[in-house]
């Protein structure tokens, strides 16, 4: 067992913080000072190291690039107004971290190293965190099969690491979806509700088609029927179908179990709505806009929080939504950042202190 105390902490000898512009600063381009390394020989995590943000010295024979045992995570640290710094709901990252890794054959990791690692990784780089409405500090724990030894078999070594990544508002821009019929994400018996890197390489055909035909992101459907909807790009969704709040349902397996999700139903069901996860089917949705009861539709994620839907392309037929009129997503999103900053009680214990 490793104990926290052992993380072993390399300053970087300059700050490279005044280098940056925090008034412009793209989702994912800058990283800060320091980064967290811990690796797995030998049958055991050995103890974890705080280093400066540096290039990996690795040989072109490591197993997570030709067969795809590559896991990792999406979370936020925020400050509130008094500046205090503190993480959403990194306990439930860390639980889905290791439901990834045990479905890709990869060794579970200590909540000592993911939690506390990241704790006082982020501690050390507090002066990192922007203080601005809507930015945040994002945080990458990844973990990747190391075995240098090209064969089809499930690594002996690992490296988990955490990077830390300054950030703007992301995708807050209302969205345009297509539904997708042709392409998928995930079936049954596979992989999709693991945040395993090759879903995501798996996915960038179809999207890319879309943002050429003028749209966002796609609106996966099932991989057998194209008929069930699942979710949108990285992001669960929610459809508002009367006085009722619908998303599907996660039981096939091929749903990512979002964090946002979660924290979307329970504040949804106190907004004094129904919530039903269920399967969705998109004739369902198509009837439900005909008769006047589809109300709001948006994705949920920790990148954009909550992002409404303005306009969903289903072959022929074009819903447009007016935005402007909504009540359900723009309430929830204020809700969601007023407990983030302070000014709503935390009452479900998100916030985790750094
Ligand atoms: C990460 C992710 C989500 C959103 O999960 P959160 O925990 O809310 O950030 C949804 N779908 C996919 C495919 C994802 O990778």
């Amino acid at each position: 067992m490793i104990d926290a105390m052992d993380i072993q902490i390399t300053k970087a000898k300059r700050s490279k913080l005044k280098d940056i512009d925090f008034n412009d600063l793209p989702f994912g381009k800058y990283f800060t000072d320091h980064m967290l390394e811990a690796d797995f020989e030998d049958g055991d995590w050995k103890a974890p190291v705080i280093k400066p943000y540096q290039p990996l010295l690795l040989e072109p024979s490591l197993a997570a690039l030709h067969y795809g045992q590559s896991i990792f995570e999406g979370i936020k640290a925020y400050k509130n107004k008094e500046g205090e710094a503190f993480i959403f709901r990194p306990r439930d990252n860390f639980k889905r971290f290791n439901v990834s890794a045990e479905r890709m054959q990869m060794p579970v990791i200590p909540e000592e190293i993911f939690l506390e690692g990241m704790r006082r990784l982020i501690a050390l780089d507090k002066d990192w965190i922007p203080a601005k409405e809507d930015y945040s500090l994002y945080i990458r724990p990844l973990m990747f099969a190391s075995d240098q030894l090209i064969g089809v078999k499930p690594s002996e070594s690992f490296k988990f690491m955490i990077l830390l990544s300054p950030t703007g508002p992301y995708y807050s821009a209302p969205m345009k979806i297509y539904v997708e019929e042709k392409y998928s994400r995930a079936a049954p018996g596979g992989v999709g509700f693991a945040k395993n890197a090759g879903n995501y390489g798996a996915s960038m055909l179809a999207s890319a088609i879309a943002k050429k035909r003028g749209y966002d992101q796609v609106l996966w459907t099932d991989s057998v029927e194209h008929k069930w909807l699942q979710e949108v790009g990285t992001m669960n969704v929610f459809f508002i179908i009367g006085s009722k709040a619908i998303t599907p349902s996660l039981e096939e397996g091929t749903i990512l179990e979002g964090v946002t999700r979660d924290s979307a139903i329970t504040v949804l069901k106190e907004m004094g709505l129904s919530v039903e996860e269920r399967k969705i089917s998109i004739e369902e949705l198509m009837e439900a806009h005909k008769t006047g009861n589809l109300k709001e539709a948006f994705g949920t994620g920790t990148a954009a929080t909550i992002s409404m839907i303005k306009e969903l392309r289903y072959k022929d037929s074009v819903i447009h939504f007016n935005t402007d009129g909504w009540k359900t997503a723009p309430e929830l999103k204020k809700i969601l950042k007023d407990i983030r900053d302070g000014s709503r009680e935390d009452r479900h214990g998100w916030k985790f202190a750094v």
